[in-house]
């Protein structure tokens, strides 16, 4: 049995609550190392009551300094860390040998480059890192020798059906292609639903997964599945016309691998993210995650069917982006974050965001991505103009842009 010294980053979120649960039904197995936030210091202070972290990390300084007293007033074992600088001790410490990296955005990338860096064993649900960083990022995994489990659950089904070894190759492994599965979110099968007066509450309203907001509204407009194909495509270095996409309502099938001798393989689970997180955290071993066992007789029928591609245009925007130049990926996050914040505050309707994204990607002026300067450029260029389409001028509170929190 390994066992595994842990870093949490997102300890907070949706995420973080599915890992820590699968991590308490394991005693012994798992030290949680640190954990990490951006501002919710009374969560954070709960969960190093319960998991005794050695570090505490918080973004927002505030936040930390509240966070500091209260676990001084109460002698926990846990320092605290803040800022940016912050993330990133925390995602490279020496004696932790996984990182969870579950924080939302682009704001998550510098502490997950630098897990990247330090070599670790990455569990990645963050897929805007993987999105904005690209080729970079998984070039300083192979430098260092870093290795990816990723939590998304269609990557997770696709990893688990390609042999051993194969993540990275599987053309050399006989791969034709891959099919990501999209639940469709709360409107596919509803044509009805008119998109210039859908509100938060009902583009959140998502059919199987709890999830946190932003990842909830990319559910609805489809864009999730469009950064997924991204992810897809930078995970196992397939060709954009190696994935696909097809409509699975019922979420049970998480994503199919089709061989060229005609074999298609599929992991089938309940949707519940501790699958895959147990799956990752437990490899290459299996470990109990809490999930209900699926019954497949009393679930009786599955579905499939093809993408709305016209209804739901955020899908042919990420194949475009990765058929366009590196920065185009970048740009497309980037505005699709701006917008999805404008829409659950309240300042631009839920048809904006495509429309939105459609106009940054044919505005931006940024092409060309060599370094991760390149990148967190065309990010806030990217940023400024979706702003200026959406009539925003001023900069959103909180979760903003990757270089804001470059170290
Ligand atoms: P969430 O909103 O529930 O949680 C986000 C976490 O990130 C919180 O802990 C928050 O404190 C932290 N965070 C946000 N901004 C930060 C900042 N600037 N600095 C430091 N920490 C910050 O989101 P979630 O649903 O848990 O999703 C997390 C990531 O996992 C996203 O990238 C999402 O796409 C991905 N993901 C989530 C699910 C799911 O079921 N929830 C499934 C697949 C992939
Ligand atoms: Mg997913």
């Amino acid at each position: 049995m390994m066992r595994r010294t842990l870093t949490l980053l997102g300890a907070t979120g949706s995420i973080g609550d599915s890992t820590l649960d699968v991590v308490a039904r394991h005693p012994g197995r798992f030290t949680v190392a640190a954990l990490a936030a951006h501002r919710n210091d009374a969560k954070l202070l709960a969960l190093c009551r319960r998991f005794r972290p050695r570090v505490a990390a918080l973004a927002d300084a505030d936040a930390a300094q509240a966070l500091a007293r209260a676990v001084a007033a109460e002698s926990l074992p846990t320092r605290v860390v803040s800022g940016a600088e912050g993330l990133v001790e925390v995602a490279a410490l020496p004696d932790v040998d996984t990182v969870l990296a579950a924080i939302v955005g682009a704001a998550g990338l510098p502490a997950t480059l630098a897990a990247a860096r330090a070599g670790k064993r990455i569990l990645l649900a963050n897929k805007e890192a993987l999105v904005i960083g690209g080729a970079l990022f998984m070039d300083a995994v192979a430098a260092s020798g870093a290795t990816i489990l990723p939590i998304d659950s269609e990557h997770n089904a696709v990893f688990q059906c390609l042999p051993a070894g194969y993540a990275r190759r599987p053309d050399a492994a006989g791969v034709r292609r891959i099919l990501l599965t999209a639940s469709g979110g709360p409107f596919h099968p509803h044509p009805e639903v008119d998109f210039t007066t859908v509100t938060p509450a009902q583009a959140c309203a998502h059919p199987n997964w709890s999830m946190g907001r932003k990842i909830s509204v990319d559910s609805a407009t489809m864009m999730n599945k469009g950064l997924e194909v991204i992810e897809a495509r930078w995970l196992f270095g397939l060709s954009p016309a190696q994935i696909d996409i097809v409509v699975h309502r019922q979420s049970i099938v998480h994503s199919l691998v089709e061989y060229v001798d005609g074999s298609v393989l599929a992991q089938l689970s309940n949707p519940d993210m501790r699958t895959p997180i147990a799956q990752a955290l437990g490899a290459p071993e299996r470990l109990g995650s809490g999930a209900t066992p699926l019954d497949l007789a009393q679930l009786a029928t599955l579905t499939f069917e093809p993408p709305d591609r016209a209804r739901f245009p955020c899908i042919g925007l990420a194949y475009a982006a990765l058929a366009a130049d590196a920065a185009a990926p970048v740009a497309l996050n980037a505005a699709n974050e701006i917008a999805v914040d404008a829409f659950l505050n309240g300042r631009a309707r839920f048809c904006d965001i495509p429309r939105a994204c459609e106009t940054v990607l044919a505005a931006r002026t940024l092409s060309e991505i060599a370094t991760l300067d390149d990148a967190l450029a065309a990010d806030a260029e990217a940023r400024e103009i979706a702003r200026s389409v959406l009539g925003i001028a001023d900069r959103p509170r909180g979760n903003s842009a990757a270089r804001t929190a470059h170290p």
